[in-house]
């Protein structure tokens, strides 16, 4: 993403007459002199047009304006003014209304601090006072925030991921009508919910996002909810998780909740999302080895670190480091089962059995010898182990 590639598009589609601008998340990061995320443009042209205009495009959501513009190897998302009608169903507007009006278009928007254009001699069109706001750290509804909410009641769960990304507070009217229209999030799918709460988990000031949560009683409406948990500033290192699964895995051993994978469902993430946070929840309560080789083996490093993040997280003194268990890791033996010497299809030729779990259990049992160090992963040597095994339950 850069700047001068976006400002080529603005020029293109200046030179054919229309007006355009880089809006939203980005003009904020930019003022906040932060990391910057896609860069959007808004346009007074219209969808066909744009598509006509450049070379390479991909239509991504004309009815709701959308284009990408593919500019030197990289995707703008190129969207026409908007104004939206009634949202029926809480969930789409009933209809989108394309205009040339920038100022209009930024009215849409969620809040003040996202609902500024930059224009091209690097201005900033700031019709509802983003800028003060960011300099008070505020988190405004653009217009009447009650309107704002019922008309879409995602933007509290945006409104949270702000506050949590930024660190900001909630203006007043602002936080009165959250509090007020919490309800409406039962509308709202869990999949869109969901993905707000990951960036939530995901920001630097996330437990001061969850205490407001609790605050403001929101956790009623949230899947599972409500939770038991105990808002805890020495829980507060968020910045240790590194991951969607380990931010999961830190919420949930917050909540103390039994089963994970269970538990998971109701907020629908993928179904090896859900796995790979159940097994760090379990790990972390089974308080493993790291110098163990098989417990490396078992997990594999980066499972193992991520553990080790989520003892930090609880501010635990971690018993190693990530170096020590790399060179324990790298020693092993073995480091995965397809590296064993032998397989499935020879020990049924070595052993006189039909198929069965045999050959799983026979497999776990020699890789365990093989990782531990005390069956050397000879092909030789295993089959001259079973065979000594076969013998000894013939006698026995
Ligand atoms: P990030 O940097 O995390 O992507 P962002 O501000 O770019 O933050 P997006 O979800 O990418 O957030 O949305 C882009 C812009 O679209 C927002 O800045 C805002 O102006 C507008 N927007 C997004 N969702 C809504 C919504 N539900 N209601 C009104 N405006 C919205
Ligand atoms: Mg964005």
């Amino acid at each position: 993403m850069s700047f001068s590639k976006a400002e080529k598009i603005i020029e293109q589609l200046k030179n054919n007459g229309y007006d355009a601008y880089i809006v939203g998340g980005v003009v904020r990061d930019l003022l906040l002199k932060k990391k910057l995320g896609d860069i959007d443009i808004a346009t007074s042209a219209l969808p066909e047009d744009v598509q006509r205009i450049f070379e390479k495009t991909i239509p991504v959501g004309i009815e709701h304006g959308t284009v990408i513009v593919r500019m030197d190897g990289e995707s703008y998302e190129v969207t026409t003014f908007r104004k939206e009608g009634e949202y029926e169903d809480y969930r789409h507007p009933s209809e989108v209304e394309f205009h040339d009006s920038i100022e209009l278009d930024l009215s849409r928007r969620d809040f003040t601090i996202n609902a500024m254009a930059l224009r091209q001699d690097e201005t900033v069109f700031d019709p509802f006072g983003g800028q003060l706001d960011l300099e008070k750290k505020l988190i405004r509804a653009v217009g009447n925030p009650h309107e704002r909410f019922r008309e879409d009641p995602l933007r509290m769960m945006r409104a949270l991921r702000f506050l949590s990304a930024l660190g900001f507070r909630l203006e007043s009217e602002t936080y009165t009508a959250l509090k007020m229209n919490a309800v409406l999030l039962d509308k709202i799918s869990v999949e869109r919910i969901r993905d707000e709460f990951e960036k939530l988990l995901a920001g630097a000031h996330c437990e001061e996002a969850l205490q407001f949560i609790k605050e403001a009683n929101l956790d009623r409406y949230l899947p599972n909810g409500p939770y038991k948990f105990e808002v805890n500033p020495a829980f507060s290192k968020w910045e240790k998780l590194t991951s969607d699964e380990e931010r999961w895995a830190g919420f949930l051993l917050r909540l103390g909740i039994s089963e994970p994978f269970d538990w998971l469902h109701a907020w629908k993430p993928s179904n090896q999302k859900r796995k790979q946070v159940s097994h760090l929840v379990e790990l972390y309560r089974n308080d493993p080895d790291f110098k163990n080789p098989m417990t490396l083996y078992r997990n594999g490093l980066d499972r193992l670190k991520s553990v080790m993040r989520l003892q930090q997280f609880f501010g635990y003194q971690v018993s190693t480091t990530p170096q020590e268990m790399n060179a324990i890791f790298v020693q092993l033996p073995i480091q995965e089962r397809s590296e064993l010497a032998i397989d499935g299809n020879d020990l049924q030729a070595l052993v006189n059995q039909p198929p069965g779990p045999w050959i799983e259990e026979l497999l776990e049992n020699i890789e365990c010898r093989v990782v531990s160090g005390t069956l050397k992963n000879d092909p030789g040597e295993i089959k001259e182990w079973i065979t000594q095994c076969n013998q000894a339950q013939e006698n026995g």
